[in-house]
């Protein structure tokens, strides 16, 4: 057992969240105990992972995710384990909650993409139909996350693209879309930042960022067949846009091949996604979990093959985020980050143990005469 990146999770404790502070020791090596010196309590391992308080063999349990992460209908699972039926569903919706907040820790920070993908398609469910945005890094094929909404209405493209503003730095990349027009207008609400007001009162403009390029492709079609497409920019200027391209992609025309391509792994790999299957899922949260759960074990767990010329590569290690093939076993044991410790408001000066206390552990929260306090007194 190792001390490294490991956190207290109590929400009580002052060193909440927080790793390699020296506060965190093993507490007992067989069972896989460790304890915090702040707070004086012990905790499991696997505390805020989905291996926590199993009632079955670790073993069983991977299987069985292994096999749901590779499109393996939960009632074959059922059957080959002897489980419930519940059980394996509620084994899936909770490892996709907790993929959710692994994809939220590693992949949503502000990194250089290059060019980036979105598109959204329709999943049938028990009582309608579901709406699913998702967005992908073409350079690195790194799955950025998906939103879902019962409407396919201009509030799923501002969320999907809030989405990738989290994980994008401004200017250093370029986005293609295909003819869906709340796009752009969600585009123009979402990348823009203030404008500063040097010394003016009133509140500050918003400006779109100068360097933003969207670009369309639009599939035209009658019948059901494709007659056409029509590749258009719908924000920026062209020859940015062309020095973008040849920085990203070098050849061929504007695509949204790689999206399409991996919302096929998707419906590949996820029941639910199926167009004719009937193993539907009930709500749009179960199909946000479900998909997240495919979504990371396809970012950390599986080598993507035009990666992996030399050496077994996923898309989370071509982006950087880590150096190796995740186990699936490591995914759903990997603590993401929570929270750390909010002091409490209240009125008045704080007292010389409480500015003690925010030095050591939120020393975000003093103010610069506190600070100088501190550093007066020690
Ligand atoms: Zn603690």
């Amino acid at each position: 057992m190792t001390t490294q990146d490991v956190f207290c999770p109590n929400s009580d404790c002052l060193a909440r969240g927080q790793t390699n502070q020296g506060n965190i020791r093993v507490h007992s090596q067989k069972e896989q105990r460790y304890r915090c010196t702040v707070c004086q309590r012990t905790f499991a391992a696997s505390k805020g992972t989905p291996v926590y308080r199993l009632h079955i063999e670790r073993q069983i349990y991977l299987w069985a995710l292994t096999l749901l992460a590779f499109g393996c209908p939960p009632i074959a699972i059922v059957r080959a384990f002897m489980l419930d039926e519940r059980t394996v569903r509620r084994w899936h919706q909770d490892a996709g909650t907790h993929c959710m907040q692994v994809q939220h820790t590693l992949v949503e920070t502000q990194r250089a993409h290059g060019q980036i993908q979105a598109d959204e398609l329709h999943i049938k469910t028990h009582g309608g139909v579901v709406w699913v945005a998702c967005a992908m890094a073409v350079a690195s094929r790194l799955w950025l996350g998906g939103v879902t909404r019962y409407e396919r209405d201009h509030t799923l493209a501002v969320e999907i693209l809030a989405l990738v503003r989290r994980c994008v730095q401004p200017d250093t990349f370029w986005l293609c879309v295909d003819g869906w027009s709340p796009y752009v207008t969600a585009a123009r609400e979402v990348f823009r930042s203030k404008l500063p007001r040097f010394g003016r009162l009133g509140r500050c403009e918003w400006q779109t960022w100068p360097g933003l390029v969207v670009a369309q492709v639009v599939k035209q079609s009658a019948h059901y067949h494709l007659v056409g497409i029509i590749r258009r920019l719908a924000i920026g200027e062209w020859s940015l846009a062309h020095r973008w391209f040849l920085r990203t992609q070098g050849h061929g025309v504007f695509s949204t091949a790689w999206i399409e391509r991996l919302n096929a792994t998707f419906r590949q790999r996820l029941h639910a996604w199926r167009r004719r299957g009937r193993a539907r899922l009930h709500s749009a949260s179960a199909i946000q979990a479900t998909t997240y759960f495919v979504g990371t074990i396809y970012n950390f767990c599986t080598p993507h093959c035009t990666l992996s010329r030399e050496h077994p590569t996923t898309p989370a290690m071509a982006t950087g985020i880590t150096t190796e093939v995740w186990s699936i076993e490591r995914l759903l044991t990997f603590h993401p980050a929570i929270e750390p410790w909010e002091p409490p408001k209240h009125r008045g000066r704080k007292s010389s143990s409480e500015l003690v206390c925010l030095a050591r552990w939120r020393p975000d929260y003093l103010l610069p005469s506190e600070q100088h306090l501190v550093r007066l007194h020690g």
